[in-house]
C-alpha cells in the first residue's frame, strides 16, 4: 500500500515510512493512494469473530508490503488480547430502543486513544529492530495522549519519548497517569506556560529538519496515519454486531481533532453501510460553523467540562478536504495556506456541498452536556463520560430514530473526569483495581521553561535521569 501526502509535494511512502515519519513534509497528511474496498461477504464473514480477528481483516491490506502477515496477527493478539480489560475489547451497551453506546475506555489509560496508540508502540517496536534504528517521539498533550502514548511506549527498546503538559494545568488524574510511568525511556516535562505553548514548541522541533533528522523525531498525535488506521476497526465490529452489511448504522462522535469520525469516514469509503455520521463538539464549535456557514475559522480556545475536545484546529480536517477536493493537493494547499495566514477560509460550494452530504455536526454547551448526562442517569441509570454526553445528545437531536441503529462513541470513562459527574449525576465515580493505588504511586517529572533551545538540549541528552 502506498500513501500519498495531502498537499502533493511529499514523496511517497509506504505504511513503514508513514508510520516512522508522521507529518509529511510538505507540512500534509499522508492517506492511502487507494482504498481498499471490502464486499457485503467478506463484511459478513465477519460475524461472530473476535475483535482481534477483524483487525486483522481491516487493517492487513493498509500495511501489506510493511508488515507480514503473521507478525501483524501476533501484535493485534497481543494488543488486543491482553492490553484490555473487556473480553469484548469495544463492548456495545444499549441505552434506548435503537440507541446504542460504543465503550472505547476499557484499554490501560481509560481513553479511547489506547486503541490506537497500544498499536502504534508495537509497530513503533517492530520497525526500529527491523531497521536497528532509535526513534524520539516528542508529543504535547492537554490530557489523554499523553498518557496513551506513554502507557504504548513505555519499556520499548529503541523509543524514547518525551511529553509536554502545561504545568498545573491538566488535571490530577490525568497528570499521575503519566508522571507515575517511570521506566527510563519516558520523559515528563511541565513546562511553564500553556497547552498551546507546548504544542508551538513541539511544531518548532518538528519545524527544525537537522533536529528532526538528528534525534529521529516522530509523532504520536492523529497526524499519524497509523492512529486514525487502528480506530477504522470498531466501526466494523459494532456494525456487524448490529446487522452490518445488511443493516446501516449511524454513528455520533465527541470530536476534535477529527481523527476519530475520520476513521468511521473510512470505514464508510471501504464499504461499511454506515448512514450518517454526527461531529459532535462543545462549544469549540469550528467543525459545526464550517458546516454551517461553509467557513472553517478557528475562534478561541475555551475551557470546558470535555477538555480534550478543547481544540479549534481539527488537524484531520484537512484528510477530509483532500477527498472533498477530488483529491486536489494544490487546492489543499491553497486552503491551508489561507488558513495559515488568515486564520480562516472559506470552502467553495461544491466543495461544501460535498461535506453536507456526509456529515451533520452539533455543538454542545456544558450546560447541555450536564443535562445530557442526567438524563441518562434517569433514563438508563447509565454514568456517561462529559465527552460521551456531547456526542449522545448530538445523536439525540440530529440522528433520526427509526430503523437505522443509532451508535454513540463513548470515549472516556467517566472517572477521567470524575468532578463534572459528580456535579451532574451526584455520583462519585471510582478507579478500576488496576489503577486503585494511582495517588500513591510514585511521580516524575521534569519542569522546563517555555524555550525551545532549552527543550532540544534536553531531548539530546536523552532519557530520564
Ligand atoms: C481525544 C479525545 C476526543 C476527540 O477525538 P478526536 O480524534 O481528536 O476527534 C474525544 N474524547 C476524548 C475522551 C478524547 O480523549
Amino acid at each position: 500500500m502506498k500513501y500519498i501526502s495531502t498537499r502533493g509535494q511529499a514523496e511517497s511512502l509506504d505504511f513503514e515510512g508513514v508510520t516512522l515519519t508522521g507529518l509529511a513534509r510538505d507540512g500534509g497528511l499522508y492517506v492511502p493512494e487507494i482504498l481498499p474496498k471490502f464486499s457485503a461477504d467478506k463484511i459478513r464473514a465477519m460475524r461472530g469473530k473476535s475483535y482481534a480477528e477483524i483487525a486483522f481483516e481491516v487493517i492487513q491490506p493498509f500495511v501489506v508490503g510493511s508488515v507480514s502477515d503473521a507478525d501483524l496477527k501476533r501484535m493485534l493478539e497481543t494488543t488486543y488480547g491482553n492490553a484490555f480489560r473487556h473480553a469484548a475489547v469495544a463492548p456495545l451497551v444499549q441505552l434506548d430502543t435503537n440507541e446504542w453506546l460504543l465503550e472505547l475506555f476499557h484499554g490501560p489509560t481509560l481513553a479511547f486513544k489506547d486503541f490506537a496508540l497500544q498499536l502504534l508502540g508495537r509497530f513503533f517496536d517492530h520497525f526500529t529492530a527491523k531497521r536497528d534504528q532509535k526513534l524520539t517521539i516528542l508529543g504535547a498533550t492537554s490530557g489523554d495522549t499523553g498518557s496513551a502514548a506513554i502507557e504504548g511506549c513505555r519499556g520499548r527498546k529503541n523509543v524514547s519519548i518525551f511529553m509536554l503538559h502545561p504545568k498545573g494545568r491538566v488535571s490530577d488524574v490525568q497528570r499521575k497517569q503519566m508522571t507515575t510511568v517511570l521506566e527510563p525511556n519516558v520523559v515528563n516535562i511541565a513546562v511553564e506556560g500553556t497547552f498551546d505553548d507546548c504544542q508551538a514548541l513541539v511544531k518548532a522541533c518538528f519545524n527544525d529538519l537537522s533536529f528532526r533528522d538528528e534525534v529521529g523525531l516522530t509523532a504520536v498525535n492523529s497526524i499519524n496515519w497509523a492512529r486514525v488506521m487502528a480506530q477504522v476497526v470498531y466501526y466494523f465490529t459494532s456494525a456487524v454486531s448490529l446487522g452490518a452489511p445488511d443493516r446501516a448504522v449511524s454513528y455520533s462522535v465527541p470530536t476534535g481533532n477529527f481523527g476519530d469520525i475520520f476513521a468511521g469516514y473510512i470505514a464508510k469509503g471501504m464499504g461499511l453501510p454506515v448512514h450518517t455520521l454526527a461531529i459532535a463538539t462543545n462549544s469549540n464549535d469550528i467543525l459545526a460553523r464550517t458546516l454551517e456557514t461553509g467557513s472553517y475559522s478557528s475562534g478561541v480556545t475555551s475551557a470546558t467540562l470535555s477538555p480534550s475536545m478543547d481544540i479549534q484546529v481539527s488537524s484531520n480536517f484537512e484528510r477530509l478536504l483532500f477527498d472533498l477536493s477530488g483529491r486536489n493537493g494544490e487546492q489543499v494547499r491553497t486552503y491551508m495556506e489561507t488558513f495559515q495566514n488568515e486564520k480562516s477560509f472559506t470552502l467553495a460550494p461544491e466543495h461544501l456541498e460535498l461535506l453536507r452530504a456526509g456529515f451533520v455536526a452539533g455543538r454542545v454547551d456544558d450546560a447541555m452536556t450536564k443535562a445530557a448526562m442526567r438524563r441518562y442517569q434517569q433514563k438508563s441509570g447509565y454514568i456517561a463520560d462529559p465527552h460521551t454526553a456531547v456526542g449522545l445528545d448530538v445523536a439525540n437531536r440530529y440522528l433520526p430514530k427509526g430503523a437505522v441503529p443509532v451508535v454513540a462513541l463513548s470515549t472516556a470513562h467517566p472517572v477521567k473526569f470524575g468532578t463534572a459527574v459528580e456535579e451532574a449525576c451526584g455520583i462519585t465515580p471510582t478507579l478500576p483495581d488496576h489503577m486503585a493505588d494511582l495517588f500513591e504511586r510514585e511521580e516524575r517529572f521534569e519542569t522546563l521553561p517555555n524555550d525551545i533551545k532549552a527543550l532540544q538540549a534536553r531531548v539530546l541528552s536523552g532519557g530520564s535521569r
